[in-house]
């Protein structure tokens, strides 16, 4: 055993984990998700379901692959075009990215939504103060006042003037019966999953096939990079980029990739 492999589940902060460790990344998440759980902000099946990320992860050699990078531009395009763009938020992505998730609405103009499968009033509270300690101005999600079509009552909830307005909203991690919902009332929908073939990805306008770590700090930078673009330079990269392609290149690259 190398010292690394006694780098345990327990540690107290994660500056302890060293960068230089070969699955630093995974170790990172497992610890932010187990802080997420412990502070009231993670429901547990957050750690399943970070679990199963892990793995793909793991396939696609923990890094942005290109055809990600032209998700992510593209993505970024879409949030700085749209009218009324919104990021929705959930214990996962609070545990994991909140500030980062801070700097890309302000890079953006875009709304934070606490969006919740299993939704209790505690959580929404914890995850919003969480998100306003680590920089968030204004963080919606806690009126409820509008409902999803087609979505048991409890996973419906949205904010009236947040995600139910919305014309481009990002849902990482995102269940696929809420993605399916969300495709279906016409919004232009940015998905973040490492697993291509879940529904989520499938159905969305620009799927992004990264761990959630890298990939909003990297559409922050391309937003910072476009943000004196004018209208025709972002519908550019827009069609430009091909959905298809984008799934293909990840499947491929988790199937058969080296590692
Ligand atoms: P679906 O309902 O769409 O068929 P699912 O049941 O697999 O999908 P969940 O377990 O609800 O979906 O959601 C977790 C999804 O998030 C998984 O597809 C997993 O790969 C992905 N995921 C987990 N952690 C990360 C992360 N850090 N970055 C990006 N994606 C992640």
């Amino acid at each position: 055993m190398t010292d690394y492999d006694s780098v345990s589940a327990d540690v107290e902060d994660e500056e302890e984990i060293p960068a230089d460790h070969p699955r630093y990344q995974d170790l990172l998440t497992r610890h932010r998700i187990e802080r997420g759980v412990e502070k009231g902000i993670t429901h547990l099946q957050g750690m399943h379901a970070e679990g199963r990320g892990s793995a793909f992860d793991y396939l696609l050699g923990e890094e942005t692959i290109p055809s990600a990078d032209a998700a992510e531009r593209a993505a970024a395009a879409h949030l700085l075009l749209a009218d009324r763009p919104v990021l929705s938020i959930n214990g996962n992505v609070a545990a994991l990215v909140p500030g980062e998730m801070a700097e890309l609405a302000d890079a953006t103009g875009a709304d934070l939504e606490v969006n919740l499968f299993n939704r209790t009033p505690e959580r929404i509270e914890a995850i919003a103060d969480h998100l306003r300690d680590h920089g968030a101005d204004d963080v919606k999600g806690l009126e409820a006042d509008a409902r999803i079509p087609n979505l048991d009552h409890q996973r419906a909830k949205v904010d009236a003037d947040g995600i139910y307005a919305a014309d481009v909203v990002l849902v990482p991690l995102e269940d696929g019966d809420r993605a399916e919902a969300l495709d279906e009332m016409d919004k232009t929908e940015i998905v973040i999953d490492l697993n291509p073939l879940s529904r989520s990805p499938q159905v969305a306008d620009v799927p992004i096939v990264d761990n959630i770590i890298r990939a909003v700090p990297n559409m922050t930078d391309h937003a910072r990079e476009l943000a004196d673009a004018d209208e025709a330079t972002l519908r550019a990269i827009i069609e430009d980029f091909d959905r298809e392609r984008a799934l293909e290149d990840a499947e491929k690259r988790i199937r058969s990739g080296d590692l």
